[in-house]
């Protein structure tokens, strides 16, 4: 197979890739500088991987403007690890609120009730069909609370919480903020000394399945409870540059690569303009067409996450199969809510936004009218 093969791939995570990044990988993989060998096959203590894991650091910290009193953490396994590590290593205080917005910030919730006492906050809405995050400063906080934990952008709802939250004001003392940002981290710049912690699964913006990156204020990287096993405490990865055991060599090989990418395409403030424009253009064929539907709240609508229902769900699979005759794949929605998503992580061209859009007008234009209707 070579590029001009590939399909548009609107996968919500493992998503899509740049092509030239593997390209890259592809021709490294039997000789990765001039070792007769693919970064897989090396020491992770050796130089070369050293110096691998020093410049992605170095390229992420400059990104996302990453201050010297965090810390970068390349933690083993997925996502849903870190649903456990927050409470494990954050739960002191024995209480913790959870703002549930959707799937991810529910599973969150469940799995930190193993570990702490929750104040689950249901902050999310509905009214006239249309689904909205109330604003942040109504959240029903506790004072007991130990931290906060919010999901920026569900992944499944395609709702994101773009109001800066600021736990100083919210609380009156320096309650630490916790983001789940596996669906939108690197999509746009950020003010990273507003979080206490931020992770994402590395399979969307990042890279590929296998390591999650953490990013943690320094005085929040403490001893944790006895119970908790030495791999999944945040202090064995800052006390040992997350080379305690062997990393993840090979994702962490394409995070660096994409760290690279992305400063190529002009960094994170670049990126946050087309990803903006990519969304904006989907939405408002969404919102111009009588047959496709979004239901989200424009103040909450995610750049990274585009669900949409047919008002036709009878053509459902009529549209998912001519979408994908087109090379337009993926676009299937969630399993627990179905419908179609297209997830326009950075990887996503922006040639890829119009051809769907371009679809979705023809199959519009075709079906909505009841001209061949099936
Ligand atoms: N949080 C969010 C926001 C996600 O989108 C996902 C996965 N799509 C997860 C957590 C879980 O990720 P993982 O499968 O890596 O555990």
């Amino acid at each position: 197979m070579n590029s001009t093969s590939r399909v548009y791939n609107f996968s919500a995570g493992p998503a899509t890739l740049p092509t030239e990044l593997l390209e890259q990988v592809r021709d490294e993989l039997l000789d990765w500088q001039g070792m007769g060998r693919s970064v897989m096959e090396i020491s992770h203590r050796s130089r070369e991987f050293a110096a691998l894991l020093e410049e992605a650091e170095r390229n992420l910290r400059h990104l996302l403007q990453v201050p010297e009193h965090y810390k970068v953490l390349w933690v083993h396994g997925s996502a849903s690890h870190q649903f456990a590590m927050v409470p494990m290593n954050l739960g002191g205080a024995g209480y913790a609120d959870y703002a549930c917005t959707g799937r991810w910030s529910d599973k969150a919730e469940r799995e930190a009730e193993r570990y702490v006492e929750v104040n689950r906050m249901a902050v999310r809405q509905e009214s006239d069909g249309m689904v909205e995050i109330s604003t942040t400063g109504s959240w029903p906080i506790s004072e007991k609370a130990g931290y906060l934990y919010y999901t920026p952008n569900e992944t499944i709802d395609g709702l994101s919480i773009d109001e800066p939250l600021d736990t100083k004001a919210l609380y009156g003392s320096d309650v630490p903020l916790v983001a789940d940002m596996s669906s939108c981290l690197l999509s746009r710049p950020i003010d990273i000394e507003k979080f206490g912690v931020i992770f994402a699964g590395a399979q969307k913006n990042i890279g590929t399945a296998g390591v999650t990156l953490v990013i943690i204020r320094e005085d929040l990287v403490a001893e944790a409870p006895r119970f908790v096993p030495t791999l999944l405490q945040y202090k064995t990865y800052a006390d040992h540059s997350s080379l305690y055991n062997t990393p993840a060599v090979f994702p962490i090989y394409i995070a660096a690569m994409m760290f690279r990418w992305l400063i190529k395409q002009g960094g994170l403030a670049a990126v946050a303009k087309q990803n903006q424009h990519k969304a904006r253009q989907l939405y408002q064929t969404i919102d111009d067409s009588s047959l496709y539907r979004n239901n989200v709240s424009p103040k909450n609508r995610s750049w990274m996450n585009i669900p949409f229902t047919l008002t036709k769900p009878h053509l459902d699979e009529l549209f998912l199969s001519m979408a994908e005759a087109r090379g337009l794949v993926a676009l299937k929605g969630h399993r627990s809510v179905g419908g179609m998503r297209a997830s326009l992580y950075n990887a996503m061209p922006l040639s890829g936004v119009e051809a769907l859009i371009d679809f979705m007008c023809e199959f519009e234009q075709r079906y909505a009218e009841g001209v061949d209707e099936l």
